[in-house]
């Protein structure tokens, strides 16, 4: 395994207090480059233990100045209830101040995955981010197309259902929920699956299939539980709302309280395309079984339309799944370098 520069630790509160954590591993002059994990994991799934070369070791081999974000969703910080909303409002644009002050550059680009994507994406929209240069989307961005599955799941209203009862839902064992955990185990092996794994099968039912199993090594699928954890139930309500959209929209309160918040009964949309004339490049695994590679497909396309051709670039990963992108054993020979390339071509 590569070696890295010793990690530079920065803890700092979001734009509403939230206590979030940046981690810098300064690569040299290249970037900085900002990475951006999904839900229910953290940054860890960006410099995996397991395999030969991660994500992060290629970017810093390559000369990058490398900013890991833990954003409100991370499994290394407090669980706490929040919607998209908050976090695009309040974790990215502080995340991204910080790193402009600490390396003293003008504006960042960004690796952002799933719903960090999602995330980070709502807040270009808004405004938020004018100092962000260019940007890698991994897998969505800002239209939610799902499989058959999550929809259905999305459609009965599982999450608000779960809500009533459930603060979070986690694929691991829960010393503070045992008998939950024993059943949701116990339901997800009543189903056909891959492996034997029943902290993988608990994956697959809170997002769908995460990663081509052909494409991770045995240790990582082994050691799955040091990277996923809790991912709280409004979040997971909102990701349904946008699901069964179809596109990013605020949070949806109920009819009286979006009256109160937004001055209209049913909440925004986030696809306004006039802050999003920058350099972005979308890359979806050919085979995502979490978000379909249409979900990057119609914001590529939308922005097309919206501010002409020559901003976007989008590239579809042969043979791979979703989180496989970063998490795959040889992800360092045919992923990293594409979005790599993206990044130079966009600096
Ligand atoms: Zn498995």
């Amino acid at each position: 395994m590569n070696t890295l520069p010793s990690a530079e630790r920065h803890d700092f509160p979001a734009g509403d207090g939230v206590p979030l954590q940046l981690t810098r591993y300064q690569g040299g002059a290249k970037g900085p480059v900002l990475l951006v994990h999904g839900a229910g994991v953290w940054s860890g799934m960006f410099m995996l233990p397991t395999v030969r070369e991660n994500f992060v070791q290629h970017l810093v081999r390559h000369g990058y100045d490398t900013w890991l974000l833990d954003w409100r969703a991370s499994v290394e910080l407090p669980l706490r209830q929040f919607t998209l909303d908050e976090a695009a409002r309040h974790d990215m644009p502080a995340a991204v101040r910080l790193v402009r002050e600490h390396s003293g550059a003008d504006s960042v680009q960004a690796v952002v995955h799933c719903a960090g994507s999602a995330t980070f994406f709502m807040a270009m929209a808004a405004g938020l981010l004018p100092d962000v240069q260019s940007v890698v989307a991994s897998q969505v961005a800002l239209h939610h197309i799902v499989p058959p599955s999550t929809q259905l799941k999305a459609m009965l209203r599982l999450p608000d259902v779960l809500d009533i009862t459930r603060d979070y839902l986690t694929p691991d064992e829960d010393p503070s929920s045992p008998l939950f955990q024993a059943a949701f185990g116990a339901f997800v092996d009543l189903w056909r699956h891959e492996c034997d794994s029943t902290v993988c099968r608990r994956l697959t039912f809170m997002y769908g299939q995460l990663f081509r199993h052909a494409r991770i090594n045995r240790e990582t699928h082994d050691r799955l539980d040091e990277q996923f954890g809790p991912c709280n139930m409004l979040t997971f309500r909102h990701l349904a709302q946008m699901a069964r959209s179809g596109y990013a929209v605020g949070f949806d309160h109920g009819r009286e309280e979006n009256l109160r918040r937004y001055g209209r009964e049913r909440p925004p949309s986030y696809l306004r395309a006039e802050h999003l004339k920058r350099p972005i490049t979308f890359v979806s695994g050919e085979q995502n079984g979490t978000y379909m590679p249409a979900s990057t497909e119609l914001t590529y396309e939308w922005l097309r339309e919206e501010n002409g051709a020559s901003y976007y670039r989008r590239k579809v990963l042969a043979g791979y799944g979703h989180l496989d992108t970063f998490m795959g054993s040889t992800a360092s020979q045919d992923t990293y370098p594409v979005i790599r390339d993206a990044l130079e071509a966009m600096a």
